[in-house]
């Protein structure tokens, strides 16, 4: 499997395009918005898009979906049922945000733990770490040891639990119990920022460093 992010909105979200190096088969993880970026970051590789998965439905991640999904015929998998409710906000959040207008969509597939899901002849690994969002879940390729973590876990940081539905204890257990577990040697595209290991993280990041045993 092959990777490129594509920062998209003016949060400068890790939106990332994944393929099957064997079929071009690809799937766009997080198209928050920013359509004509990803686009042509499709056209460049020259992969043939067949899905798009979700990590959550906050605006930045998930503002894009409707319009790319109707204008390509793509599937949606993901987020969780639990992020219901924010796909059913998202005009509301386009325009606290001052982002385009957007549209609902209904998700193909709504994902849990011990899913998978795939494009070509690559399979990824789903884990529903909730926390950031009730629904949140992240996406795990155990052959290049490449997780997609949204807004869980960044470089020396965690994601915020201050909105409708957030739990910072919630977050924290899904780290500790959920993610770091994968090894310590797994590469993570955090949803902003760059990108870092477990193991950097479970030995350095303020919020969840020391917090073991
Ligand atoms: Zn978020």
């Amino acid at each position: 499997m092959k990777y490129r992010i594509i920062p998209v909105t003016p949060f400068q979200q890790n939106c990332t395009l994944l393929w099957c190096e064997q079929t071009r088969a690809a799937a766009v993880v997080d198209p928050g918005g920013d359509l004509d970026r990803i686009k042509a970051a499709v056209a460049e590789e020259g992969v043939k898009l067949e899905k798009i998965l979700l990590t959550h439905a906050h605006i930045d991640h998930a503002g894009g979906t409707a319009a790319l999904s109707h204008e390509l015929g793509l599937e949606i998998e993901g987020p969780g049922k639990d992020d219901e409710f924010w796909i059913e906000g998202l005009p509301q959040q386009s325009q606290m945000f001052g982002f385009p207008a957007v549209d609902v969509f209904s998700p193909d597939r709504w994902l849990d733990d011990d899913d998978q899901v795939s494009f070509g002849e690559v399979t990824l690994d789903v884990v529903h770490c909730p926390g950031h969002t009730p629904g949140h879940v992240i996406f795990y390729h155990q052959p290049t040891a490449l997780a997609l973590v949204g807004d869980v876990l960044f470089q020396g940081s965690i994601g915020r639990t201050d909105f409708p539905r957030g739990d910072h204890d919630t977050l924290i257990r899904s780290i500790k119990e959920k993610l770091l577990p994968l090894g310590d040697e797994i590469d993570f595209i955090p949803g902003h920022g760059p990108m870092s290991t477990f193991g950097h993280e479970r030995q350095t990041n303020p919020f969840i460093a020391g917090r073991f045993g």
